[in-house]
């Protein structure tokens, strides 16, 4: 996958095996959609679940290659993804090539001026003093041009310029940075707006919570209204009525049936006081659950999350095997989970610190797919 360009065809075959684990949709099956597959694939921290786009990917692994071609000096000429450095400024187009602070073009855009097309960075920086030669700058670019070479440091000492990636702080390639930029790239080519540099909670917080992988992947899905509530099914014409099954009063969604319901303030009510002191009006319940992680400590908001998992899981029970679980045995229920949790602390902890580890890759058991 990281030397060929693999046939699209495969690659989206690839694709709809996952898809259809995720999204819970088959061929010819007509299942809503609860969560999208553009979401899935976003990285977590920008409310995705970090599943590969194999064409993406493949993508990705393939210009990993190319790196290795780029980033020596003088080679294949500068990639999308690729900006200079300024050393000496001798190998830079002043027009031509992406050295300017300017985000999306890094190009300057002022029409060229006293000096030609195929000019060098070079000619703007004062050989004596190895700073930008401001008058010349200033006759040549506009403003706010002018502001952005003055933000671009210069080394006192004559140095090389470099080309350096755009995708990571650091400027070193890597191929996990390569993958979620190609994906932005698309994401704006389809105007949509950029996530890759939005880093808002909840989205990386959820996943480091102390809980099991199905609470993370719970809560992802509530903060997101996707898990299957009845206002969907009835949004999409696929449901007759809109109401709580359990209170029958109010549609619905996502932070009633976890928290506005009479019946969960029935069960948050018992349970700590930060908890019960927590009542403002909230809008959905990503903003709830923002609300919680900017207030509580991580021991309440392992808490938190079991409960609002354990009263969905109760609202499932009342639908599907018309049993109500009372209050106190929910509560029960969370305290147990938690000694239990503490008691596996170190799996529990183990799980999270994995992903830093590098395992063996182990082929799967023939007849299944392996999504790593
Ligand atoms: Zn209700």
């Amino acid at each position: 996958m990281g030397i060929f360009k693999l046939p699209r065809q495969l690659l989206n075959e690839l694709n709809k095996q996952v898809r259809g684990f995720w999204c819970g949709q088959q061929e010819k099956e007509h299942k809503i959609h609860w969560v999208s597959w553009k979401q899935i694939i976003k990285s977590k921290k920008s409310r995705g679940l970090g599943i590969r786009d194999f064409e993406l990917f493949n993508s990705a692994l393939l210009a990993k290659q190319g790196w290795r071609i780029i980033s020596s000096p003088n080679s294949l000429a500068a990639r999308e993804g690729l900006v200079w450095r300024v050393g000496d400024g001798n190998s830079i187009e002043i027009w031509n090539d992406k050295w300017f602070p300017q985000p999306s073009t890094f190009k300057p855009q002022s029409s060229i001026r006293f000096l030609l097309s195929d000019s060098k960075v070079a000619m703007l920086i004062d050989k004596t003093t190895n700073q930008w030669n401001y008058p010349l700058i200033e006759a040549i670019f506009d403003n706010t041009e002018v502001d952005f070479v003055k933000r671009i440091p210069l080394s006192p000492y004559p140095t090389s310029d470099r080309m350096l990636w755009k995708g990571t702080s650091t400027g070193i390639f890597t191929v996990k940075s390569a993958y979620y930029w190609k994906s932005e790239m698309e994401n704006q080519k389809q105007g949509q707006p950029s996530t890759a540099i939005k880093e808002d909670l909840p989205w990386s917080s959820i996943w480091q919570l102390s809980v099991p992988m199905a609470t993370k992947n719970f809560l992802w899905r509530a903060c997101l209204e996707a898990i299957p509530t009845k206002v969907k099914p009835h949004q999409r014409k696929a449901a007759d009525e809109d109401s709580c099954p359990i209170c029958k009063l109010h549609p619905e969604t996502a932070i009633h049936a976890l928290w506005e319901c009479p019946f969960a303030q029935d069960v948050w009510s018992q349970y700590s006081k930060k908890i019960q002191k927590f009542s403002f009006p909230c809008l959905s319940f990503k903003t709830l659950l923002e609300g919680c992680l900017n207030t509580f400590e991580e021991e309440e908001m392992v808490e938190f999350a079991l409960m609002a998992w354990k009263i969905w899981k109760r609202r499932n029970e009342v639908i599907f095997s018309n049993t109500f679980s009372h209050p106190s045995s929910i509560i029960q229920n969370v305290k147990l989970l938690i000694v239990d949790l503490n008691q596996t602390h170190q799996p529990v902890q183990k799980s999270s610190s994995l992903s830093n580890v590098h395992l063996p890759w182990e082929a799967p058991p023939q007849g299944k797919l392996k999504v790593n």
